[in-house]
């Protein structure tokens, strides 16, 4: 993988995809324009087609030269790949979330997925949880091991089985599936040292989910997790079993700091974690690969799909595009005062009344329901105010 930060400025691959896609991509770059200005920064914005877009232009979800610019850069912003209506006519491993999204996934062994869930107090209402419930408040940091566990393990089978029973002249005849879980204790410390470092960015607190009681993996990754956690004693580590910490999440949110997972299980904590904050469109993710020097790889995303229902009709939130793109600033450049200023513009115009319908209230006294444009022309002025 080559990482680049040449001297004409930090190169970043733009890849919008379908659906909303194009619609978000297109705030969260306006938005990066006037960060750009405001700090003096040179980003290199380079757009290229993925998902059907990729399949229009050049014949592949993926398409070669996409994948090209992808490792000339040092970060992807990415939108989001897909659409229900046309997925079913290709094969599976030909339709774009696999073939561009896995994909990159793979290509860049982007291991460290994390999503923050934050609520903001202003759209408290988005939250399916009683305001009693949601306590002190919901900012969750869900930090996913993405490429070991049950979704990459071997052997991963569908048989037919023919079985003689006792007593019985037919042999029975069923199917039968295995799925592998297996993860390693160096797979396991590479993501439990981001959880931790994350940790210490924020409440340092890390809450660690298994399922130790059962599974062998579980107890080698609690044992590996207190292991990594010896080297950070600032950081206050607890074990949850996974059924008990899908519970808490929905009595006491705001126990958790960092929920450190593996992959099945942060896959459906993550999004039990994301209902909290209401809106997918809220909502940013990043998936980190290697770091090489200062530069960390990352792709960038929202962590909502293309929603056909809404595409192309100025109703799409691009706040999830827009923080995604803060993340990377953070995370892949190390710009903490661009990123931040990128999240304080948005809490800004969350609080001056701006919404989006995802996240709209008519019972909600001096607020606006606004388009996808107005919404992300009011984030970029205040960055540059
Ligand atoms: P979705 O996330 O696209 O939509 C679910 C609901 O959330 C819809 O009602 C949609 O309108 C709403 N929503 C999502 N993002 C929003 C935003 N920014 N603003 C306002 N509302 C928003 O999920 P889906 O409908 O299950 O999937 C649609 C397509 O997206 C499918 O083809 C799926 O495979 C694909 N998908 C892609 C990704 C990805 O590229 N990472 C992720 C999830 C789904």
């Amino acid at each position: 993988m080559i990482l680049n930060m040449s001297r004409t400025g930090l190169k970043i691959a733009a890849l919008a995809g379908d659906g909303i896609g194009p619609e978000v991509m297109r705030e969260a770059l306006k938005v990066l324009r006037a960060v750009e200005k405001q700090f003096d920064l040179r980003l290199e914005v380079t757009e290229a087609p993925v998902g059907w877009a990729g399949i229009d232009a050049a014949g592949q979800a993926l398409p070669p030269a996409t994948l090209e610019l992808c490792r000339r850069s040092a970060a992807i912003l990415f939108g989001s790949v897909g659409l229900p209506q046309r997925d079913p006519s290709l094969p599976k491993e030909q339709r774009p979330e696999r073939a561009a999204l896995l994909r990159l996934r793979k290509e860049f062994n982007l291991f460290a997925n994390l999503r923050p869930v934050k609520l903001l107090p202003e759209l408290a209402h988005t939250c399916p949880l009683r305001p009693e419930r949601q306590g002190a408040g919901v900012d969750i940091l869900v930090v996913r091991e993405l490429t070991a566990g049950l979704y990459f393990g071997q052997p991963k089978t569908t048989e037919t089985v023919e079985e003689q029973v006792p007593g019985q002249a037919e042999p029975l005849r069923y199917r039968r599936a295995v799925d592998t879980m297996a993860t390693n204790s160096l797979e396991i410390e590479r993501i439990a040292h981001v959880a931790f470092q994350a940790a210490r960015q924020r409440r340092r607190k890390l809450t660690s989910i298994d399922k130790a009681n059962v599974l062998e993996n579980g107890v080698l990754w609690r044992e590996v997790v207190t292991e990594v956690g010896r080297q950070y004693p600032d950081v206050a580590l607890e074990h949850m079993f996974v059924d008990n910490g899908a519970m808490q999440l929905l009595l006491r949110p705001d126990q958790f700091d960092v929920l450190l997972c593996e992959n099945t299980f942060g896959d459906i904590l993550s999004d039990e974690a994301a209902a909290l904050a209401g809106s997918l469109g809220m909502l940013p993710s990043a998936s980190l690969g290697r770091t090489d020097g200062a530069l960390t790889f990352g792709l960038y995303e929202p962590a909502g799909g293309t929603a056909p229902d809404i595409a192309g009709k100025n109703l799409a939130n691009p706040i999830a595009q827009i923080l995604s793109a803060a993340l990377m600033l953070r995370l892949s450049f190390g710009l903490e005062a661009a990123a931040a200023a990128i999240e304080r513009a948005v809490r800004e115009v969350i609080v001056a009344g701006y919404r989006t319908g995802d996240v709209f209230s008519a019972a909600q006294a001096g607020t606006r329901k606004v388009g996808t444009a107005e919404i992300g022309d009011a984030i970029a002025a205040a960055i540059r105010a």
